[in-house]
């Protein structure tokens, strides 16, 4: 098996020799590409994680874990974070903050691409990448994200102090995030567009416990207006009528769901309809040395502790793929 150790960078226009020698890189420093990084030095292969943002991955835009094993009381998504970040680093892996454009598959041998124009060539790789939020495409979406339009609770919420704001969907993430916004919101209204919400029956029961949020359901958003500054009015339709009915808010949260970060992937690794990358018992996707772990992957249930289990499951199936 050769290692590489050549980055060339487009910008600079210099191939720089890096001493170590690196066998497997991991996209994605979520919870999923952190265990991934643990377990592969735990087997003494040679680790670099890249990591577009900040390690933590969608646990950093939670509030408070209370379904992950070990930690009765519950434990901050940034303090969760903060943990798996140190106990790779501390096993001696490293991070490299950088956005993967592209990877390029010659046989045994992978190339890793860059936007900055850098190169990374390994031997195996493990896609952790994660998902992001899905938009809602509505007129005045676009135009007031961040006048008021906001895809992140954790993140915004602090700017909606004594406010009345919309949260949009029915998930789980929805219900966590109107539930988490009347720390700061006075009214919120939690509009989704069935009957039902799809969260738990654990969220639906906590949410009885918030007077301050209105459940609003059958009810689809049409649009977004504002004054060209700031988001001033929700325009819903009632599906049961037809009716078109107008809520005065100063923000909106969108939180219909995610779809998995793929960009990079450009149809050269086995993907369903939605995008999720398919993989086999071992994380193995359907291309040789290429494995995939956490919410990027199609499976049955997005949660921290699957996330982190697939990463240990594709780490150990690298390693056998590396020994060979
Ligand atoms: P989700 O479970 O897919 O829910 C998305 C919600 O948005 C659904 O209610 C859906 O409506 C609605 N929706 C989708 N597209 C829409 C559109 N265009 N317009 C209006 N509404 C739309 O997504 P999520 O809540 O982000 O959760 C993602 C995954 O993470 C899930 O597997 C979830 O269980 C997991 N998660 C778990 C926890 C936890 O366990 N504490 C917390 C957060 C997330 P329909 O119901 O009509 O389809």
């Amino acid at each position: 098996m050769n290692i590489y150790s050549i980055i060339y960078c487009e910008k600079t226009n210099k191939i720089q020799e890096v001493k170590m020698e690196r066998k497997l890189v991991i996209i994605g420093a979520g919870p999923a590409g952190l265990t991934a990084g643990i377990y592969a030095l735990s087997f003494k292969i040679n680790t670099i994680v890249i990591e577009k943002a900040f390690p933590g991955g969608n646990i950093l835009l939670t509030e408070r874990i209370v379904n992950y094993p070990g930690f009765p009381e519950g434990i901050s998504g940034q303090e969760l974070a903060e943990n798996m970040k140190n106990q790779y680093l501390g096993f001696g892996g490293q991070i490299i903050t950088g956005e993967v454009k592209d990877i390029i598959i010659e046989e045994e041998r992978k190339i890793v691409k860059m936007v900055d124009g850098s190169e990374i060539k390994t031997d195996a790789i493990i896609i952790a990448s994660g998902s992001s939020r899905k938009k809602l495409n509505v007129e005045g979406e676009k135009e007031y994200t961040g006048r008021g339009v906001s895809y992140c609770a954790i993140c915004d919420g602090f700017f909606f102090k004594g406010k009345k704001i919309a949260v949009i969907g029915g998930g789980n993430s929805a219900l966590e995030e109107a539930i988490y916004l009347t720390k700061y919101a006075d009214r919120c209204y939690l509009i989704h567009r069935r009957d039902s919400f799809r969260a738990s029956a654990y969220l639906q029961e906590e949410l009885k416990k918030y007077p301050a949020i209105t459940p609003v359901l059958s009810r689809v958003v049409r649009r977004i207006e504002g004054d060209g500054q700031k988001v001033h009015t929700l325009v819903i339709e009632n599906k049961n009528t037809g009716e078109i009915e107008k809520i005065s808010i100063d923000g909106v949260f969108i939180s219909i769901g995610q779809k998995p970060n793929v960009e990079f992937i450009d149809g050269k690794i086995e993907q369903n309809p939605a995008g999720y990358i398919i993989t086999d018992y071992k994380m193995e996707t359907s291309v040789k040395g290429i494995f995939a772990c956490g919410d990027v992957i199609k499976k049955s249930l997005y949660q921290i502790i699957t996330a982190c289990g697939e990463g240990a499951t594709a780490a150990n199936a690298a390693e056998k793929y590396l020994s060979h």
